[in-house]
């Protein structure tokens, strides 16, 4: 997933949420673009990690399982983005479930039935023969390269009153705060969604958001008969 060199040399590069230009500007040390009509914070095309990279780094991940506070952190997103707004029993896809699919086995407890995505560790296209009840984002959104194709290729096989929920953190809105920003340590994470990033993008796909928590974690639902996707 490399671009062309040529963003380099114009100094402009296209959202890779929206589509509009962009302003480039440096967070020591890499160059990232700031798109002044959704809000999202891309990291340059050019410093895009390799997929032999991105998937070597998905193994070192901290998240383990058996952690009970990492764990509990993905219970309580389950209790608040997910189980008010979703079909009880609905069909769940874990997008970008990562080595250990605990989303899934914990969407599988709560009663959905659920089934893991991931282009590196769950790679079986047949999710997008669709009709899925809800989709679960969980710390996946700041991992894609291009999210708005992502969210467009995912949009049609949402089932009617589909349920999206994504936690992603939100980035400081402050330039200073995101030049010292933990969460851009990872580099396979490429781009910070403000909440209203979030919100356009999905708007245009023919869903609003129905909650947040201000943090991290946002859940969408389909506005009836206004799907564009
Ligand atoms: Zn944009």
């Amino acid at each position: 997933m490399t671009g062309g060199g040529r963003l380099l040399y114009t100094g402009r590069m296209e959202c890779r949420l929206c589509g509009a230009v962009t302003a480039p500007f440096i967070a020591a040390p890499r160059p990232y673009a700031e798109c002044p009509s959704c809000g999202y914070l891309q990291l340059d095309e050019a410093c895009l990690p390799s997929p032999e990279r991105e998937r070597s780094r998905y193994l070192l991940h901290r998240n383990d399982p058996a952690d009970p506070g990492y764990r509990g952190w993905m219970q309580r997103f389950i209790d608040s983005a997910v189980l008010p707004w979703a079909r009880p029993g609905g069909r769940a896809l874990d997008y970008g479930s990562g080595p250990e699919p605990l989303m899934t086995r914990l969407l599988a407890d709560r009663g959905f039935a659920a089934r893991a995505w991931d282009p590196y560790f769950a790679p079986d296209q047949s999710w997008r023969e669709g009709g899925w009840d809800l989709v679960v984002m969980h710390e996946v959104a700041e991992h894609l390269a291009f999210p708005g194709r992502a969210f467009r290729e995912l949009a049609p096989l949402l089932a009617p009153g589909a349920a999206v929920c994504v936690r992603t953190r939100f980035p400081p809105a402050d330039r200073a705060a995101f030049a010292s920003w933990w969460y851009r340590e990872d580099i396979t994470h490429v781009g910070f969604f403000p909440k209203r990033s979030l919100e356009l993008a999905w708007s245009a796909l023919g869903f609003s958001a129905l909650w947040d928590d201000g943090i991290d974690s946002v859940t969408f639902g389909e506005r009836s008969g206004e799907r564009r996707g």
